[in-house]
């Protein structure tokens, strides 16, 4: 990685008045997330989690962008390298085959999604910009999400013929045709149809983002810690009860044929896609 990036820290930390605010800093790339900065997130959750001062965690992306989404394209692209894991998945890094990124993915996409989403304390996403494809998956394993008026959601991966991203839990942070819709087309979806869909808690101007969301961090701040968990783990636990784990386990396979599938019709995992034709592909006609 011939790229000044590698001594800046990809992800920011900072705790104020018992809020952790945990940030995406790689805002030259629009936050496009690596290993380095999975792993990253990941450390900061459990600084966030460990501090008994902190009663909730703002997820947020430094910049114009919440995130881009899953790193298929920067100088920083890791995907070959081999991190400490944080599950008992084995290394990815040499394996044939559909096996790299099946493994690769059950550990820094699915099982990190997973685990941060059972973060035992409220989690607010920040969201404005750009939050598409592998973004979604850090905005819905929040509790809650706060975006900007300038915020747009996306998940474009049918182009790659690949079913939506790696969680799978489009069908339910919104309604099943919506969500074919969503997917089938891959189109931008602002904030406010978002927020009328219910996926987004509330839209404000993008000067108030952070004001407003410390805001609504305190007033969950104000909390006892025992109710705040438990509350949030009756609601993830119906959500479970309605098929959200199971379905994304089945999904997720799917994912992986079209992984597979890919790579034998074409050589490439991702259907000979890449950053660049992605991203050309999501501008406004
Ligand atoms: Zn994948």
């Amino acid at each position: 990685m011939a790229d000044a990036e590698v001594e800046q820290d990809v992800v920011l930390y900072e705790v104020r008045d018992g809020i952790a605010i945990v940030t995406m800093n790689r805002p030259k790339y629009r936050n496009a997330q690596n290993s380095k900065m999975t792993y990253a997130l990941d450390a900061a959750f459990r600084r966030a989690v460990d501090d008994d001062d902190v009663k909730a965690i703002i997820l947020a992306g430094s910049g114009e962008h919440f995130s881009a989404g899953h790193d298929i394209g920067t100088p920083g692209r890791d995907v070959n390298q081999s991190f400490d894991r944080a599950h008992l998945w084995y290394d990815h890094v040499n394996k044939p085959g559909g096996e790299f990124l099946y493994v690769r993915e059950q550990e820094v996409y699915l099982g990190m999604c997973r685990r941060w989403r059972d973060i035992p304390k409220p989690t607010i996403a920040m969201v404005q910009g750009a939050c598409v494809a592998g973004a979604l998956m850090l905005a819905w394993v929040c509790d809650l999400i706060i975006a900007a008026d300038n915020a747009f959601f996306a998940d474009p991966v049918v182009r790659m013929g690949i079913p939506g991203v790696e969680y799978f839990a489009h069908a339910f942070e919104l309604p099943p045709r919506v969500a074919k819709e969503f997917l089938l087309l891959g189109e931008r979806m602002p904030a406010d149809r978002a927020y009328n869909l219910g996926m987004v808690n509330k839209v404000v101007k993008v000067a108030d983002l952070e004001a407003e969301t410390l805001a609504i961090a305190g007033r969950i701040a104000a909390m006892p810690r025992m109710g705040l968990v438990l509350t949030k783990q009756a609601i993830n636990h119906v959500e479970d009860l309605r098929g959200k784990r199971t379905a994304m386990d089945a999904v997720f396979h799917m994912h992986h044929f079209a992984h597979s599938h890919n790579e034998l019709i074409s050589g490439s995992k991702l259907g000979g896609m890449d950053a660049k034709s992605m991203a050309a592909s999501q501008r406004p006609k």
